[in-house]
């Protein structure tokens, strides 16, 4: 079972960005980060401190700050009972933290938070008044998400890393959190523009017989059939944007991370993601029912984090037929014999069919990254990135 490499990949800017080293200066001191050190558990105090007080602030201003499409949906007793865990994990967190580490920062910043959180309201401010549809920011989705994702992927990612010397603040880190953000936060936006392709030629090209053919199937094999077809569309956008030279710029700022990890999946231009995720759509739509494209919507939010994942197990037998993070891990790489390669999502073999696989029976690449073709380190700078540049990798 290949559990990994040792050596962390090849690093261009080891140090972060200015704002990252003022953050490690603030809160990593000197003394060792390994368990039992109170390091953990501040940075987790801080994490959901932080989070605590995101969702307090969501329950003031719900109209603007949660999503429409989502807040109908939320069992409003269990939300409050969560957010007041969090509150009371992030004090005991930061207490634990603060006793065991000479710093105290991480601690009290973490205990600060909730307590903040705490005084605003806590998890009991009632919403006041009917909400509206109307302009709304997903802060809601963002908390959401980021809890879900932190939960399902840090635990594995700290125990069972492919690289173990890659820090979880890496270079980059924070640049990766605003990309996560800016993919959450217009929720209402980029929904509307991922389903307006497929919304469209559907009214146009709309097959009700295709529909209620698959409805009659099974709601497994429904599902599993969705997932092949938005592979298969998913493979050919995907090749495309490596292919059409306009497109591989939009598409270069998923590929700029020098080392990956779940949160480093989440860098991709606005326009590369309403690319993919609206055009992947598109035959879904004349053949499957609204639930099981919400459902399938919800497993690539989660299978495409997993795919980006430093996690070093794999299971050999399965991994040419699942894709496993090592897979796409040599989608990114920078070194010559997998540029162009592996670009399936669910499903390795899809590219063994169309000839693009390259999968070494263990083993893990030593560089991640663009090394031809120089990207801003910037949010900003990426964003505009391909409309000024013309180079090609
Ligand atoms: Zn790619
Ligand atoms: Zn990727």
């Amino acid at each position: 079972m290949p559990w990994g490499n040792s050596d962390p990949p090849v690093r261009m800017n080891p140090k972060g960005s200015m704002l990252e080293q003022k953050i490690n200066e603030l809160f990593g001191d000197e003394d060792p980060s390994s368990f039992g050190t109170g390091w953990w558990s501040g940075v987790l105090s801080a994490f959901f401190g932080l989070l605590a007080l995101g969702s307090v602030v969501c329950l003031h201003f719900p109209q603007l700050l949660s999503s429409p499409d989502l807040r109908q949906h939320y069992p409003m007793h269990l939300m409050r009972g969560l957010i007041q865990s969090i509150i009371v994990v992030a004090l005991i967190l930061g207490v634990v933290s603060a006793s065991l580490r000479r710093k105290k920062v991480l601690g009290l910043t973490g205990m600060l938070l909730a307590l903040t959180a705490t005084l605003l309201g806590g998890a009991s401010i009632p919403i006041n008044g009917s909400l509206h549809d109307g302009l709304s920011i997903g802060l809601d989705w963002f908390l959401l998400d980021l809890l879900l994702m932190t939960l399902i992927f840090s635990p594995i990612e700290v125990l069972w890393p492919a690289y173990p010397k890659q820090s979880v603040f890496r270079p980059e880190w924070l640049l990766d959190v605003g990309y996560f953000l800016a993919t959450h936060l217009p929720i209402r936006i980029t929904t509307f523009l991922i389903l307006l392709p497929a919304t469209q030629l559907t009214r146009v090209l709309g097959n009700a017989g295709l529909q209620a053919a698959t409805a009659s199937l099974p709601l497994w094999s429904q599902f599993l059939l969705a997932i092949l077809v938005a592979d298969l569309a998913e493979y050919w956008i995907h090749r495309a944007l490596h292919g059409v030279p306009w497109l591989w710029r939009f598409h270069a700022i998923h590929h700029s991370s020098k080392s990956l990890d779940w949160i480093a999946g989440s860098r991709a231009h606005i326009v590369d993601d309403v690319l993919i995720r609206g055009l992947m759509l598109v035959p879904m739509m004349f053949a499957f029912s609204h639930e099981i494209i919400v459902a399938y919507l919800l497993f690539v939010t989660i299978h495409a984090t997993w795919a980006h994942t430093n996690f070093g197990p794999s299971i050999p037998w399965l991994e040419r037929y699942l894709i496993f993070p090592r897979f796409h891990h040599w989608h990114h790489t920078s070194q010559a014999e997998a540029i162009d390669k592996n670009f399936a999502l669910h499903f390795p073999w899809i590219d063994k069919l169309f000839g693009t696989y390259y999968l070494p029976k263990a083993g893990w690449p030593e560089s991640y990254g663009l090394s031809h073709e120089p990207i801003p380190a910037g949010f900003w700078g990426q964003t505009f990135y391909p409309f000024v540049r013309r180079k090609r990798r």
